[in-house]
């Protein structure tokens, strides 16, 4: 059974230069009602599957793009569909050219308690760079509007490591970010994939990677102003992490609907066509079956983007297997490198083995 629910919502006021998820640049309302519609049915189809939700990310894409009417319909199928544990932590995501006071009170009546803003950037000239689309002119109205309608946990995603960034750039951003008091802020290094429009014009470019020091920047700057780094790109004030994600880091099953959402079940993992069309069609999604072996590895590499990385008892439970035995040799190793810390009780990264993911993570799969 499930408790977490993702629901994707792929369409886009235009394609930013760097993006990678799947998203439509342009729709039309007979595609975003077809979207619904089929939502819906999948949502119908779903529902038995899952106990009451204990937290739901709607991501895309761009929710907020979604008319007062679609978003209307849209927060209706999910309250119809699924019931809600207390205190369920329901997330949307929104860009601010969107996101109007009257959107976010329909969202805030449907029960939406966390918003994630995509900021990426204050500074116009970066923001033109990455190929980002409106003006931030009514976040003062969307940060009033949500708190007053009772909507306190707020994210903002910022960009670092953009070509032309510098770092007196970026601890003006986090400065800026931090004078709106989110409670959240996700700190996101420019990944170019080779596919994008921004990979292709960057490479003539001068690419200014002196990421240990945008990085260092992060937890310096918010640190002192309460948000502690709990995930490899993810600060919160103590108690304002993102419960969805740290339960998907730690092995969580989660349904996910919507074109190009994936569903995990403990074992097995399915995602749906990352294609409007084929997903309305019905499509089928496309399934990863791994060994229990292999899948428990992965859920403990996957849990290794956490500051706090694994209790033993905790990966236990999750998994039925015992982590030493699963990759003691690869732990122990990583732990010898000084990418992680390694007692009877668990497991954490250190600050290099946060930098060095990657590495950390091929380690142990
Ligand atoms: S708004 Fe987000 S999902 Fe849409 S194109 Fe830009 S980065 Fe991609």
């Amino acid at each position: 059974m499930f408790d977490s629910l993702y629901i994707h919502v792929p369409f886009c006021a235009g394609k930013c230069a760097y993006c990678a998820f799947y998203s439509l640049g342009a729709s039309t309302p007979e595609q975003r009602r077809s979207y619904l519609n089929t939502l819906a049915a999948e949502c119908r189809r779903q529902a038995p599957r899952c106990q009451p939700l204990q937290t739901i990310f709607v991501g895309g894409g761009t929710p907020s793009l979604l008319s007062p009417e679609e978003l209307g319909d849209f927060l209706a199928i999910v309250r119809d569909h699924f019931a809600f544990a207390a205190n369920c932590e329901w997330t949307v995501e929104a860009n601010p050219e969107s996101l109007t006071p009257a959107k976010i009170a329909m969202l805030a009546a449907a029960g939406v308690n966390r918003l994630s803003i995509g900021i990426q950037s204050f500074k116009t000239h970066l923001r033109e760079r990455i190929g980002r689309r409106g003006s931030l002119n009514q976040l003062p109205t969307i940060m009033q509007t949500a708190r007053d309608s009772g909507i306190r946990r707020i994210n903002f995603d910022l960009i670092f490591a953009i070509p032309g960034q510098t770092l007196a750039d970026w601890q003006e951003d986090l400065a800026q970010a931090l004078s709106w008091q989110p409670s959240h802020l996700s700190t996101y290094a420019l990944t170019v994939e080779e596919t994008t429009p921004l990979a292709q014009s960057m490479k003539n470019d001068q690419y200014d990677d002196d990421f240990v020091a945008f990085w260092d920047a992060c937890d310096e700057t918010l640190g002192k102003q309460g948000l502690h780094r709990y995930e490899i790109a993810n600060f919160a004030r103590p108690g304002h992490e993102c419960r969805h994600n740290l339960r998907i880091w730690h092995g969580a099953s989660y349904l996910g609907c919507g074109p190009a959402a994936t569903s995990f079940d403990g074992q097995d993992r399915w995602t749906n066509p990352a294609h409007l069309q084929q997903w309305l069609n019905g499509q089928a999604p496309e399934l990863d079956r791994i060994n229990p072996d292999a899948r428990a590895a992965e859920i403990l590499a996957f849990g290794m983007r956490c500051v706090a990385g694994w209790q033993w008892e905790d990966f236990r439970r999750r998994c039925r297997r015992d982590p030493l035995e699963l990759r003691g040799d690869a732990l122990r190793r990583l732990a010898k490198l000084g990418l992680i810390t390694l007692d009877a009780d668990g497991a954490r990264p250190t600050r290099q083995g946060l930098l060095f993911n990657d590495d950390l993570v091929a380690e142990l799969l």
